[in-house]
């Protein structure tokens, strides 16, 4: 479906391939039942552990998808990658930079530990996100949430909202992100309200959306900022870059390494279930399991990526050229 322009295009053997392909990745591991769903935040236990979808977004704005796409849950740590983006857009990059590395750690997600330069590592772990979170500008928390939401929405192509059960929950459980927070706070990372900053993490990380609205800020990224399917620039092209460079080598918790030498594509995964991964100048992949490996990732997500990413020679140093050529075919001349 192209929701973009008014004529129906041409279905090239490539788009076709394309979709078979997700169907038969779908199909063989919707048989996998590896893994658990995330506990620790109470209300995410409730996810079904059965949904699996898959969605990819073209940046000339085609979908295509299979399983169960509308399927909503939280975004989670994926949106660490947008707020780090606009903090970026709102102060630029050497003064965000001042306040996070670009260093991945290593160490767990919801780590206490900070560099020996006193700041966190990178903008993916929860230090850094939490301080990104802090620099995002506005009157009140109100204020402020609505300028995450409005980006992951715009990012998305439709409105997205906040799912307050697990909101709650997160508020009510996030002993660990407030020890984080008031650490930050320590080290004047923070220069507002501590709980302001906290609640407005706890918020961004309860926005609910779908695979097909990750794919779909995917290709936002992958089309330099500008939202494939609505025509609307959401993030600046040196901002993308930013985003896009963080996601490469810190967005998927202590499997980045082995993610970048496998699948070689930036990706962000978040204990909600779902995996944002982007093609660059070509396409985003959305996929949503919530049955998660030791690490966090979902575990059906990051073996369809792998296979997907191996079938159509999409690591970035894929030397054989399928990718391309895969490219072409599915993207006409593009
Ligand atoms: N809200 C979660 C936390 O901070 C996000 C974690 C994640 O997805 O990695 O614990």
């Amino acid at each position: 479906m192209n929701h973009n322009n008014m004529q129906k295009r041409e279905e090239l053997p490539g788009h076709a391939h394309l979709r078979k392909t997700l169907d038969r990745l779908h199909k063989t591991y919707s048989a996998c039942h590896e893994g658990n769903v995330a506990t620790y935040i109470p209300e995410l236990a409730k996810a079904n552990p059965d949904h699996f979808g898959v969605a990819v977004v073209g940046i000339d704005g085609e979908i295509y998808e299979a399983g169960e796409t509308s399927a909503e849950f939280t975004i989670q740590s994926i949106s660490k990658a947008f707020v780090f983006g606009l903090a970026v857009e709102t102060h630029g990059r050497d003064a965000v930079l001042k306040r996070v590395g670009v260093e991945p750690s290593g160490d767990a997600f919801n780590s206490l530990e900070l560099r020996s330069s006193r700041k966190p590592f990178n903008p993916m772990i929860n230090a850094g996100a939490i301080t990104d979170t802090g620099m995002i500008t506005g009157a009140s928390v109100k204020e402020r949430m609505n300028k995450i939401l409005c980006l992951l929405s715009d990012a998305a192509g439709r409105e997205l909202r906040v799912d307050e059960g697990v909101y709650r929950s997160e508020k009510e459980t996030g002993h660990r992100n407030r020890a984080i927070g008031h650490l930050l706070k320590n080290v004047d990372l923070i220069d507002g309200e501590v709980d302001e900053v906290l609640d407005l993490y706890f918020q961004q990380c309860s926005v609910l959306l779908n695979a097909r609205d990750l794919a779909t800020m995917g290709a936002t990224l992958a089309n330099l900022g500008t939202n494939p399917v609505t025509g609307k620039e959401v993030l600046s092209f040196d901002s993308v870059r930013d985003v896009l460079s963080v996601m490469f080598t810190c967005g998927m918790y202590d499997f980045a390494g082995e993610w970048a030498f496998r699948v070689g594509i930036p990706a962000k995964s978040g204990v909600g279930g779902g995996i944002l991964a982007v093609i660059n100048r070509q396409l985003g992949i959305g996929t949503y399991s919530p049955r998660l490996d030791a690490m966090g990732n979902s575990v059906r997500g990051i073996r369809l990526c792998t296979d997907l990413a191996e079938e159509m020679g999409l690591h970035v140093f894929n030397f054989t050229n399928a990718g391309s050529s895969f490219i072409k075919a599915t993207f006409g001349k593009k």
